[in-house]
């Protein structure tokens, strides 16, 4: 049995047995691990609130195969995110991070870059950042990093140069010229002000974006975009992103 320490973000949690959790963390060492907290239900646990969400801490645990359950030792907190994700605009899009994450990660594959991208917008969203924006962050940096963010500057059927205007195609999974060119699904033009606010997401990191003058309308925009790449990758809407869009009032 391998003894082991990482940086992890909590993710999420399970009862197990009586008064056990399991806990899926995403560490910096080891990517996406699982496992058991003993007691860690019972009102004077030793982990504390290190289990909540995005609560980042300094875990301790034993490891004996890949695909068992680690069993924590310790969990000591090296960053709380508790008070900026309690409010409920935040809350949900905690919850459709960990989503994200779970879904575009296989498990102890280490993902250095998406743990600090986890950090960056953790960090933006305690200095006051719109949630809004920063769930299209989010989205388009872990398409992005996991190489499944299409190409914007060719038509994803007949390479046509797509300077002047782009489509997004359900049935292709990219950007396309025309609705010639969607392969017979559903096509939406990706508006201008979505289309800047792809770039300005690209080139920037999200505490100077949050620093910016962003329009609602343009998030909103980039969201149908971003909502097709992720269904694609996941096979369907996320749980957590419905969950957003009905507490916002929702477009869809
Ligand atoms: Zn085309």
């Amino acid at each position: 049995m391998a003894l082991r320490h990482a940086s992890a973000f909590a993710l999420r949690t399970w009862p197990l047995g009586e008064a056990d959790l399991i806990v899926e963390m995403f560490s910096l060492e080891r990517g996406r691990i699982r496992v058991v907290a003993r007691s860690a239900r019972r009102p004077k646990s030793r982990f504390g609130s290190a289990l909540q969400p995005f609560t980042r801490s300094h875990v301790v645990y034993f490891q004996r195969e890949k695909d068992d359950l680690g069993r924590l030792s310790s969990a000591e907190i090296e960053r709380s995110y508790f008070e900026c994700l309690a409010t409920l605009e935040t809350a949900p899009l905690a919850a459709y991070m960990a989503e994200l994450i779970i879904g575009f990660t296989p498990e102890h594959d280490p993902a250095p870059t998406l743990f600090r991208l986890t950090s960056a917008v953790l960090d933006s969203l305690e200095s006051g950042a719109d949630p809004e924006l920063m769930a299209r962050y989010f989205e388009i940096w872990i398409l992005r990093i996991s190489g499944l963010l299409p190409d914007l500057s060719h038509c994803a059927n007949c390479g046509r140069d797509l300077a002047r205007d782009a489509w997004v195609a359900e049935a292709v999974d990219g950007f396309v010229c025309g609705r010639e060119c969607g392969g017979g699904g559903s096509v939406t033009r990706l508006a201008p002000p979505a289309r800047t606010l792809l770039a300005v997401v690209l080139a920037h990191s999200p505490r100077e974006l949050a620093g910016g003058e962003v329009s609602r309308g343009a998030v909103r925009a980039l969201e149908g975009a971003t909502g097709v790449f992720i269904r694609a990758q996941l096979d369907r809407t996320p749980r957590s992103l419905r969950v957003l869009r009905r507490l916002r009032g929702g477009v869809r």
